[in-house]
């Protein structure tokens, strides 16, 4: 109860991002409307067809073959641009396949700047993309704007940062970044993944972002039964470039799974709702709990990014992390107690996750990195799914009982 007060009393001073007021409407009916709506149906057919029929002379009737374009792609990537207020979407078959073609608009001997907070993935696909396509790479931190300046050169070509940062859920300042970004070089891309929070809770777009990345396999589809990934954008040639590389490097979605992400999207606002109010209430509980020594959640008043973010997004979602002090018990030994919450990476679906980022996801960043982000072998990432909010109190409240 005490939590529930403070939190109350907290956001009457300082108040989140309204949602877009016309979002669940958009989520349920955007991209299946118009010329796109088939045999009356209330739901969009799985349109599995892998040509089509042409006239002659060859002019195509909206569709020609299902690389290219297919109806049930363009219904999401319709329904995707909406819900991100952009022109545009562009679906790949993976997260890191949308990464791939944002990585296709860099050329050689042009620069990129990468947060030194991002998917551990998202890292090894630049380095190993450096020589081969002969660009280079600065990492830096975009909590140090004024470094940020300093990376700046004339051959900056994007810019690419995650926000919040997983798992320390750090918020980075998106007006700024573009700002500074734009105001060095107009034609600077500042491209954005926005995995962790979704166009119901952020909108970079809005903020001056060009491009906006996504793993759908995370909230979007919302079920952890898909691999998918995306690009929003507003900009006609980035479309054009991106549709290209979408249709040549052909790592395209299944017209099933993009059934499913269509599906999933559906219950977007109130899946994202219901995560952010259980985790909250799960960081609250930690807060309190004599055996942790730090819990991460943007929406607690004791985090650091906890005034950007209420300016920046609209809410946060499952995704938090905690570290359970050095004395008090070990990360291993909570893990394996758990019951409910099941140690797996990812996040986004229905069922609870809790992994440990220096022996899992983020094992690969080098240990002065990772300290230096507080992230030490005690510290849990937690990804709330759809349970009974109560029984992964009671979970978790077991499991650091033995640790
Ligand atoms: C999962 C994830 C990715 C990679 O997406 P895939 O769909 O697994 O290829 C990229 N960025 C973030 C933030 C992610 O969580």
């Amino acid at each position: 109860m005490m939590g529930d007060l403070k939190s109350q009393n907290d956001s009457q001073k300082l108040e989140w991002l309204p949602v877009e007021k016309q979002f669940a409407t958009l989520a349920v009916h955007g991209g299946y409307t118009g010329e796109n709506k088939c045999f009356s149906a209330i739901v969009p057919p799985i349109s599995v067809a892998a040509t089509f029929e042409i006239d002659v002379p060859a002019v195509n009737r909206g569709y020609e073959y299902a690389r290219t374009d297919n109806p049930s792609r363009k219904i999401l990537e319709q329904k995707l641009a909406a819900l991100d207020g952009g022109k545009y979407g562009i679906c790949y078959s993976s997260g890191l396949a949308a990464f791939s073609a944002v990585l296709s608009l860099i050329k050689n001997g042009d620069h990129l700047i990468c947060s030194n907070d991002v998917y551990g993935g998202t890292v090894k696909l630049i380095m190993d993309s450096v020589d081969r396509l002969g660009f280079t790479v600065d990492f830096v931190d975009f909590d140090n704007l004024e470094g940020f300046k300093k990376a700046l050169k004339p051959e900056t070509k994007m810019i690419f940062l995650e926000t919040p940062a997983n798992p320390t859920l750090r918020v980075f300042d998106l007006a700024k970044i573009s700002k500074i970004a734009h105001d060095f070089n107009k034609d600077l891309l500042v491209v954005v993944d926005n995995t962790c929070l979704t166009s119901y809770f952020q909108r970079p777009l809005s903020f001056g972002v060009d491009l906006v990345h996504y793993s759908l396999t995370k909230y979007a589809n919302g079920h952890a039964d898909v691999i998918m990934g995306a690009v929003i954008t507003n900009n006609d040639s980035l479309k054009d470039r991106l549709k290209f590389y979408q249709n040549f490097n052909g790592g395209i979605p299944s017209p099933f799974d993009c059934y499913l992400v269509t599906r999933g999207l559906k219950t977007l606002p109130i899946r994202m709702k219901a995560v952010m109010e259980s985790s909250l209430k799960v960081a609250e509980f930690l807060l309190e709990h004599p055996k942790v020594d730090a819990v991460f959640h943007p929406a607690l008043p004791s985090h650091g990014s906890h005034k950007l973010a209420k300016k920046q997004c609209s809410g946060h979602s499952g995704l938090m992390s905690f570290r359970i002090k050095e004395d008090a018990g070990s990360a291993l030994e909570f893990i394996r107690e758990l019951k409910l919450f099941q140690n797996a990476g990812s996040f986004g679906g229905c069922e609870s996750l809790a992994e440990l980022p220096a022996y899992f996801t983020h094992k690969a960043v080098p240990e002065a990195t990772r300290l230096s982000l507080g992230i030490t072998n005690n510290f849990v990432r937690l990804a709330i799914g759809l349970e009974s909010t109560e029984d992964l109190i009671e979970d978790l409240a077991q499991a650091l009982k033995k640790c």
